[in-house]
């Protein structure tokens, strides 16, 4: 009798736990979106006025869609003429005022994998001085920092050296595991727009979604792979007018995947993000992959990852992702 109650009780316990499949946090797939180049990826070569209404028009949409997101600053990006424009600063006081949390991506953007250490470390000082005024006037300090291009050293000794600088400003490095060429695609926008070319701008805007949904199902199938479960994730994306365009219409294809959207504090609390990673290679590339690399994982471990479209890097006028 004993043994039959037992076994009602396991079948009960089953039945149960089968009825809050998708219900309980731990089977929801999580996701932190971060944003890099800010306070515009094209800074650069776009007048301070039409980088703000771009912005405006992206920070629109993050507000409605009530998203944690950490957003890292080329501090360059906010001069003109080679001095800090007050304007420009401005621009870059709406993200905080939108409620995303501001860090370092180095002044100038410049890779660990090309410069000497020490102009690395600079490029990092230099990186922020204006952030640390605006988070100082909310009683805040940046807490992040991302590595430009993703490059983090082509030896164990400099990469270790730039952590420990880091550590020592009071930095987290935030890592990327859904790295993507969204940026190839922001590329191929630009240059519809510049030419009026409505059609190929609809085209690219679809063609970037379905590219994205493909990635995440990729990186899901890695962290399956590498970890047997489905780790938190951290999606890489830029300030761009693509994403002004569509940053919700990405967002809902993330839902719609299962995702729950969750800030960079909760995702690095996730264990797998004290996986060794010792990549000193040459690529910007996934802290999956570089976790995968760091176990001896070969070649075919990584078969199937998605591709730019050629169509779209001949647009772009891009050669290699
Ligand atoms: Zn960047």
């Amino acid at each position: 009798m004993k043994q039959i109650t037992s076994v009602v009780l396991l079948l009960i316990c089953f039945i149960s736990a089968g009825i809050n499949y998708g219900q309980t946090d731990s089977q929801k797939k999580k996701v932190c979106i971060t944003m890099d180049d800010l306070p515009f990826n094209r800074a650069l070569n776009v007048s301070t006025e039409e980088m703000k209404q771009w912005v405006e028009k992206l920070l629109i949409k993050i507000k409605k869609e009530k998203i944690p997101i950490v957003a890292f600053v080329n501090e360059n990006k906010l001069e003109t003429n080679g001095k800090r424009d007050p304007a420009r600063v401005d621009i870059l006081r709406m993200w905080l005022d939108a409620g995303v949390e501001l860090g370092n991506h180095a002044y100038s953007h410049k890779s660990g994998n090309l410069v000497p250490i020490e102009e690395y470390k600079e490029d990092i000082v230099k990186g922020e001085r204006t952030i640390n005024e605006l988070l100082a006037e909310k009683n805040l300090k940046p807490r992040y920092f991302r590595h430009p291009f993703l490059n983090t050293g082509r030896t164990l000794e400099y990469k270790h050296e730039v952590e420990k600088f880091l550590a020592n400003r009071g930095y987290t490095i935030a890592p990327v595991t859904i790295d993507n060429s969204e940026w190839i695609f922001a590329e191929a926008y630009d240059k519809a727009i510049s030419s009026n070319d409505k059609e190929m701008m609809t085209k690219i805007s679809g063609e970037y979604i379905d590219y994205m949904k493909a990635k995440f199902m990729y990186f899901e199938r890695q962290s399956q792979n590498l970890f047997g479960r489905q780790i938190n994730q951290i999606l890489l994306i830029h300030s761009n007018r693509l994403n002004a365009d569509y940053f919700s219409i990405l967002c809902d294809m993330i839902r719609n995947a299962g995702y729950e959207f969750i800030n960079l504090d909760e995702a690095l609390k996730d264990e797998a993000y004290k996986s060794p990673d010792t990549f000193t290679g040459r690529g910007g590339i996934s802290w999956m992959d570089r976790w995968a690399l760091t176990q001896g994982k070969t070649k075919d471990f990584f078969a199937g990852e998605p591709r730019t479209p050629e169509y779209i890097m001949k647009y772009a006028e891009v050669d290699s992702e």
